[in-house]
């Protein structure tokens, strides 16, 4: 007992000294995403059920989502970023990776608009307040997915140059984009321009098959 103690202090002291000594936020930055990703759910849920089945009115509720959706990508978005290595200031003026993370919180504001038509057609529904409830829970979990692609694309575009590779299972069916890429070692940033698993732009569109990518480490860098 009193061995393991030690050991396991001593365990701790060396990954405060690593993280000191290398400036290693990861560890940190690492456990941020998921607390992320429980506020979106909260925050997007709570503007959805206020219209649903309290007196928020439909323009209010939509735009505490769209403000949830334009803060939050871009902040998961950065995590991701600084998390490979990249910094935030050179998210400025024209940087590729600007413009990639304002059109996507564009499109998906677009999205939510179209969600919102559909809340209302629900709520002048005979939908029962536990069924809209539930609604507005289903629609804010597929709601955090976008979110989880956003954190990623941050990782891919700050790892820029690391390599990586496309492993994992073919699963139920393998289609012809999968299998081109399959086993394949490029940088991050060529991955970014030739597609990635999951895509939606593959055949498959990133469903039915369990790829991914990894560095040289073994490391998992993608969902
Ligand atoms: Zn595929």
């Amino acid at each position: 007992m009193e061995v393991r103690q030690s050991l396991s202090s001593a365990i701790s002291r060396a990954a405060d000294y690593l993280a000191e000594r290398y400036n290693l936020s990861s560890i940190k930055d690492s456990r941020a995403y998921p607390a992320q990703r429980k506020s979106y759910i909260v925050n997007i849920f709570g503007a959805m059920n206020g219209y649903l089945t309290q007196d928020d009115s439909l323009i209010a509720a939509r735009n505490e989502f769209s403000k949830e959706v334009i803060e939050r990508f871009y902040d998961v978005f950065v995590l991701g970023y600084i998390q490979s290595g990249s910094d935030e200031s050179e998210l400025t003026g024209d940087n590729e990776d600007l413009a990639w993370i304002n059109a996507r919180t564009e499109e998906e504001i677009g999205y939510i608009k179209s969600l919102f038509v559909s809340l209302k057609e629900a709520k002048s529904s005979d939908m029962t307040v536990d069924e809209l409830k539930q609604l507005a829970q289903d629609r804010a979990d597929a709601y955090a997915n976008s979110l989880d692609m956003v954190n990623s694309e941050g990782k891919m575009r700050g790892a820029k140059n690391i390599m990586l590779t496309m492993v994992g299972d073919d699963g139920a069916e393998s289609c012809n984009d999968c299998r081109k890429r399959k086993g394949k070692r490029y940088s991050a940033k060529k991955w970014l321009a030739v597609g990635y698993p999951p895509s939606r732009d593959f055949e498959c569109h990133g469903y039915h098959c369990d790829h991914y990518l990894v560095d040289d480490n073994g490391k998992r860098w993608t969902l």
